[in-house]
């Protein structure tokens, strides 16, 4: 089965992660911050701290962000239903912006609507998660101009969009939001095995999310309340979790952003050639928006006949998927009041939708086999 995604691993891979095996620190060791160092860096960010998960951090952010169960967050239906989860860890309410159909990112227009119906009763969502969906950065600079003018924090989920670039600047230099999140699942643009990242420029979210990420533990003594005991004293001043990312996986996170770059460019190349390949295929293709350089991680298309097509491919060894089930379809999101309809455009669009295989490691017989089999599915 060709995959519709996958992690490329190269021998300095393996020789990163062996290294800090044999190292004293398996966790909580220097490679931590020299990742975090170096992806700050790489993204002009001020801080980027480290989490186990993507998911972790969307959490963490959340509460550094001081959500709670008053509170209302925001985020787009075409999404991994993480987007919207981490406002339900913290008890706060959940709601969507439906998506632009052209850019399949929450839709700035949708958004000024939402936001002056939900000012007139006094509804504001405290935090907004904007997606960059498929690794194509959305409206970021409108989205975050409304968000100003509403008193709305803003949390863009970056998970699909490690390496883009939005006006100019690299996703994750934080120029148009409070805290940007990376996932670095092995079918995302770079790995760490499971992990992900939370970027910021303000000092006080940066130790906030420290803190949140480490059962809520300082050692720093200025931060301390009361008199520090001694060396061996630490407080507890809120209640944070176990989201740490060990050194092993930073190894593995520094040496694959070395690649990076490579990474991204072979799918650009991949991606050239699907364009291509399937320009006479009565199939809407996904295309980069004006001023966005996508990390493209997903290559989606839209098509008729979809569940058929989808059942065809599979069964020709071609792991083609589907991204995404408007998330508040999902019955957990159901149970909470939502309803087919709601959200019309992310339904539309999920209607139609169908991930074809792109990942770095792609060879272009492989990609030819994606192809052939599609235009088989739909002949
Ligand atoms: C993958 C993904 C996540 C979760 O990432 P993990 O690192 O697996 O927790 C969150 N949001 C989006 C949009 C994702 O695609």
């Amino acid at each position: 089965m060709i995959p519709y995604g996958r992690q490329l691993i190269d021998e300095e891979d393996v020789r990163a992660v062996v290294e800090v095996l044999q190292s004293d620190w398996l966790t909580q060791g220097p490679t931590i911050e020299r990742f975090e160092r170096a992806m700050a860096a790489r993204c002009g960010a001020r801080y980027a701290v480290t989490f186990n998960s993507a998911t972790s951090a969307l959490h963490a952010a959340c509460l550094a962000l001081e959500l709670g169960p008053e509170d209302r967050l925001w985020t787009t239906p075409n999404t991994f239903v993480a987007s919207a989860n981490c406002g339900r860890y913290c008890s706060a309410a959940v709601d969507f912006v439906d998506i632009d159909p052209l850019t399949l990112n929450l839709s700035p227009t949708n958004l000024a609507t939402k936001l002056e119906a939900a000012a007139r009763v006094g509804s504001l969502p405290k935090i907004l998660v904007p997606v960059h969906f498929a690794g194509q950065p959305c409206a970021t600079a409108e989205i975050a101009e409304l968000a100003q003018r509403y008193g709305v924090r803003v949390i863009e989920d970056a998970s699909h969009a490690v390496g883009a670039e939005y006006a100019g600047k690299a996703v994750g230099s934080c120029t148009h939001s409070d805290i940007t999140i990376f996932s670095f699942h092995p079918v995302k643009i770079m790995t760490t095995g499971e992990g992900g990242m939370a970027l910021t420029n303000d000092a006080e979210t940066y130790s906030r999310l420290l803190s949140l990420r480490s059962h809520g533990i300082i050692r720093d003594v200025t931060q301390m309340r009361g008199a520090n005991e001694g060396g061996w004293y630490y407080q507890q001043l809120e209640l944070g979790y176990n989201y740490r990312m060990t050194d092993i996986q930073a190894a593995l996170g520094l040496s694959q952003l070395k690649r990076l770059d490579v990474f991204l460019e072979r799918r650009r190349e991949l991606v050239a050639r699907y364009r291509q390949l399937l320009a006479d295929l009565p199939v809407v293709l996904p295309s980069e928006g004006e001023g966005c350089r996508s990390a493209w991680h997903l290559y989606v298309i839209q098509c008729s006949q979809r569940a058929a097509v989808y059942e065809h491919m599979r069964a020709a060894g071609i792991g083609v998927n589907v991204h995404y089930i408007p998330v508040h379809l999902q019955p957990y999101y159901r149970d909470l009041g939502f309803a087919p309809g709601d959200f019309p455009v992310a339904e539309a669009y999920y209607s139609r939708a169908l991930t074809l295989p792109l990942y770095a490691g792609m060879t272009d017989d492989q990609q030819d086999a994606v192809v052939a089999a599609l235009r088989d599915a739909l002949s």
